[in-house]
């Protein structure tokens, strides 16, 4: 296919906002491509140039970029950065200016072409690279026809705002291949398994759906993982995944997903958060302490978190979320070593675990890692039992300890990658005690179960002292129907001023033009600057209640929409996508239980 057939299909995506039409779009892109182009196709569609996991970055921020417009179409910087400010997006200037350029006769490129071309800018690296990446794209937009200039400048600076997701590739998946989405589960396994889309496209194209059947787990590449489902008590959490239950410790680190396996003779190791960036390199005690696994061919799931083995005491998120960087790694690794305590075996010497019962699994587990765990890696403790006072007597202990509380395990379930359920619930201490054990005031006794995770929408300009933050509130939403997300809440105390900076700088990054086509919200309360979905903030409410102003909720002959009562920030968090946040169904469950 030649690019400029695919940034038709492109322009096509970014002129509805209907996902149906979106998944007959992509469902023809994915009947046309052929099976050369049909996995490069895939992250080009997601504005990435090889699975997310594979930790790629383009390094071209929007000043690169610039640099690169004013060379592609000769044109002084300054002029380009005022275009910018008035237009609001570079891709649409540089449209602009390609159009200009009438008499210039653009050369027709195969998307194979300008894959390559692409990965070789994003490939450059060190001395001298910046000019390197500014002359390569300069020569690569120079010709280019004026559409496909446009998704080429837009991609690497992650703003191809097409407004869907990994799901609704899914669904066109199932489309293409079989008229309608019934397909959709077997697609969506095998990327819970893999989580590599293009790997899938091209299998599926290559040997139809039935390929899909025998993808497997493979060291090196994440498996998407399992979350917990929430429940009020211990009484109703043994109902569901009992009568035996196997008892955890709910550790507030960072999810990690261990995988070590031969390549070329040699051991590697990676390791993947919780929406599988490779971070393999943020915390090397724990892959040096992965080398001396007995085998070489193994996927671990567990949590990451400063622990002192003397004192037996774990560290609170806020001092282990120091090691999320990308310098001073060593010097910060001595000041705060992390262990990971591992609770799942997804994969051992060749053979997928992922359908064995957890019992089975946890046998295994406990035979790779024994009880004195091997450097930092720690077999995460279990008790086993049937008793919810017992169950009730840990999650005290564990409050006590400074954790979030547990997570109780079905010991019968399969591993469910990618996916919510009953297989494993989470017990929370209550917000009001969650609140107290992070600030250190309590704030009265409240219902709600858990912490919700919010995307920052958008920012409302700060008035009196906050007007010198720049975003002086936020408006909250959470994933619904479609694909989409719905307003929750605004957030306007319950931030301190570091938090405000910290808000302002973030949704001034993520600033969009206009209302991003995924949001469904009411004009009233439209903020003054809308964010691109890409920002997940952890928020502890008093309550939940019914608001007419938001969407969240708000369909048919519901008129009135789900709302939060005293929202507060507990923190932002990096580690969730905007596809992890909490959806509409999630606080419909938790809003019925707290009127209980
Ligand atoms: P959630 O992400 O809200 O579904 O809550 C589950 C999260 O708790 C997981 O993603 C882990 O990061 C974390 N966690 C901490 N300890 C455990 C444990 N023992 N088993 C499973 N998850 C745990």
């Amino acid at each position: 296919m030649k690019f400029s057939d695919l940034s038709v299909y492109l322009e096509k995506l970014e002129n509805t906002s209907s996902r149906n039409a979106m998944t007959e779009i992509l469902a023809s892109i994915f009947q046309r491509a052929s099976r050369e182009e049909i996995d490069k196709i895939s992250y080009l569609l997601l504005g990435e140039l090889l699975p997310a996991y594979k930790g790629l970055e383009f390094n071209i921020a929007e000043k690169i970029m610039t640099q690169a417009l004013a060379l592609a179409f000769d044109q002084s910087p300054a002029y380009i950065t005022k275009k910018y400010k008035s237009a609001g997006d570079l891709g649409n200037v540089a449209h602009e200016l390609a159009q200009q350029q009438k008499n210039k006769k653009a050369k027709n490129f195969s998307v194979n072409y300008l894959y390559d071309a692409l990965l070789e800018i994003a490939a450059e690296s060190g001395e001298g690279s910046q000019e390197r990446k500014i002359k390569k794209m300069a020569e690569l937009l120079s010709n280019l026809d004026a559409r496909s200039v446009k998704f080429v400048v837009r991609m690497p600076l992650g703003k191809m705002r097409l407004g869907f997701s990994e799901a609704t590739i899914l669904d066109a998946l199932s489309v293409a291949n079989k008229g309608d989405k019934s397909a959709r589960p077997l697609i969506e396994r095998a990327y819970n398994v893999t989580a590599d889309i293009g790997a899938i496209t091209k299998k599926i194209k290559m040997g139809g759906l039935a390929m899909l059947k025998k993808i497997e787990t493979n060291p090196g590449v994440p498996v998407r993982p399992s979350l917990a489902e929430r429940l009020p008590g211990a009484v109703e959490t043994i109902k569901k995944a009992g009568p035996l239950v196997g008892v955890e410790k709910k550790l507030d680190g960072f999810r990690t997903q261990l995988h070590a396996w031969k390549e070329g003779g040699q051991k590697r190791i990676a390791l993947f958060s919780r929406n599988l960036e490779n971070t393999t390199l943020m915390f090397p005690e724990i892959t040096a302490s992965a080398r001396k696994l007995k085998t070489d061919n193994i996927i671990l799931d567990g949590e990451t978190i400063g622990y002192n083995a003397k004192t037996g005491k774990f560290a609170a998120f806020q001092e282990t979320v120091q090691r999320k960087r990308k310098y001073e790694i060593e010097e910060f690794a001595k000041k705060i070593p992390l262990h990971i305590f591992v609770f799942d075996i997804l994969h051992l010497n060749g053979r997928s675990l992922l359908n064995l019962p957890f019992r089975k699994r946890r046998a295994i587990l406990e035979k790779v890692i024994p009880v004195q765990g091997i450097g930092a890696l720690m077999l995460a403790r279990q008790t086993e039992t049937a008793s919810p006072a017992l169950i009730e007597k840990e999650l005290g202990k564990s409050v006590e300890a400074g954790l979030e509380g547990l997570v109780v395990k079905n010991l019968e379930a399969p591993y469910q990658a990618g996916s919510r359920g009953f297989h494993w619930i989470k017990l929370k201490a209550t917000t009001a005690a969650l609140e107290k054990l992070r600030s250190g005031q309590a704030r009265g006794k409240n219902q709600l179960l858990d912490t919700i995770d919010c995307v920052i929408m958008g920012g409302y300009r700060g008035r009196g002292k906050r007007a010198g933050f720049g975003v002086g509130g936020l408006l909250l939403g959470i994933r619904g129907p479609e694909d989409k997300y719905y307003t929750v809440s605004r957030l306007g105390t319950g931030l301190s001023d570091e938090q405000f900076r910290e808000a302002n700088k973030r949704v001034e990054k993520l600033k969009a033009p206009e209302m991003p086509k995924s949001y469904v919200a009411d004009k009233e309360i439209a903020p003054d600057i809308w964010a691109r979905p890409a920002l997940v903030v952890e928020i502890l409410a008093d309550e939940i209640t019914l608001s007419p102003r938001h969407t969240a909720g708000r369909h048919g002959s519901n008129t009135r929409g789900y709302s939060l009562r005293f929202p507060r920030l507990v923190r932002f968090r990096d580690d969730k996508n905007p596809e992890d946040a909490t959806t509409v169904e999630e606080i419909k469950k938790m809003y019925k239980a707290q009127k209980k």
